[in-house]
């Protein structure tokens, strides 16, 4: 299907000149319409940062240092979001691209009721709509999420913790954005919350055609809810497959640690191996391939080159990238 945004060559740095620290290197991806791509990695991998980057609410000293990130609007022609004036992307956020932070159900307004949260975000992108309908959108929009329209006058703190998760996701859908990035939007809450809230946006995502960039350090949620994965590590893409094959085959010896960090959902019990050793610090990143301090199949071009991200040369080749010198790659992604 057709692309919705897509990043290319997308460079996020810490500080300048010198002192630069590089958190996003050279990402490359895809979203396609009505897709959800998940993106797995350890805490520091990039991935948080590579999400405020290509939507721009990175924090100084983050500077996206190169790259572009192409939005196609359902109507009209694609842009460069990292070209947009700030006006241009106070319309783009929510309207266009939504986000939904980790913790974000700690970011609701304690002293304003939840109907009042919901209709403000309305008010603000469509002044033109009467405040009938903006009531009458908030409380749609809560009965997608599973509140009931009577719990619209409840202050954030009179709600569960899984029911404020739900009101942060049914708030950046009420402008019915194209794409809806999520990183790590229900950690705090319990697996069985987790999994419920996660089953409904899929299904929400099916009703209201968006897509989803689906963030999270656990896989085993991304094996079950998204379509494709793409695996970061010190700052780079290091795998990108369809969800059932990276499960079925993962490449790259950092995935295959990854998926050995969670027990199998089905079938038959495995070792929970994880990985041993750390994740890279971004100011002291290992030269060559990032991974090999850590990788249990390093071996001679590791330690000093690093490997290209690209197409292996295997039968399913064309439909998934790896970066690792055990992969010869066939052709590189650019
Ligand atoms: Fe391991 Fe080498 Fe592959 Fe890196 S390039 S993941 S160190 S085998
Ligand atoms: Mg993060």
């Amino acid at each position: 299907s057709e692309p919705v945004l897509e990043i290319k060559n997308l460079n996020v740095d810490y500080g300048l000149g010198d002192q630069a620290v590089h958190a996003v290197r050279d990402v490359n991806l895809t979203l396609h319409r009505g897709e959800v791509l998940g993106l797995a990695g350890e805490s520091g991998s990039g991935k948080s940062t590579l999400a405020y980057g290509l939507t721009r609410l990175l924090a100084p000293p983050g500077v996206v240092s190169g790259g572009q990130v192409i939005y196609h609007p359902e109507k009209g022609d694609a842009y460069d979001v990292l070209g947009l004036s700030d006006k241009e992307l106070q319309a783009f956020r929510w309207a266009e691209t939504a986000i939904v932070f980790q913790g974000a159900m700690n970011s609701l307004n304690p002293v304003h009721k939840i109907s009042t949260q919901l209709t403000d975000v309305l008010a603000a992108h469509e002044p033109q709509m009467s405040s009938h309908s903006r009531t009458a959108r908030a409380r749609e929009m809560l009965k997608l999420v599973g509140i009931s329209p009577d719990r619209m006058d409840a202050y954030p703190h009179q709600l569960s913790g899984g029911m404020r998760q739900r009101v942060m996701i049914g708030m950046a859908l009420i402008l019915q954005p194209q794409v809806v990035i999520m990183d790590e939007p229900t950690t705090a809450l319990d697996v069985v919350m987790q999994r419920q809230i996660l089953g409904q946006l899929i299904e929400l995502r099916e009703r209201l055609g968006f897509s989803v960039i689906f963030i999270t350090h656990d896989l085993s949620l991304l094996v079950e809810f998204s379509n494709r994965i793409a695996i970061m590590y010190g700052g780079r893409i290091v795998e990108e497959a369809q969800a059932s094959t990276l499960y079925r085959e993962s490449l790259h010896p950092y995935s295959a640690g990854l998926l050995g960090s969670f027990p199998a959902l089905r079938g038959p019990r495995r070792e929970l191996t994880g990985i041993p050793g750390s994740p890279p610090d971004l100011k002291g990143m290992p030269t060559g391939c990032s991974f090999h301090p850590r990788c249990p199949k390093a071996f001679d071009p590791c330690a000093d080159n690093i490997p290209v991200l690209g197409n292996p040369d295997t039968p399913d080749g064309a439909t998934r990238t790896v970066a690792c010198w055990l992969h010869p790659v066939k052709q590189p992604v650019s």
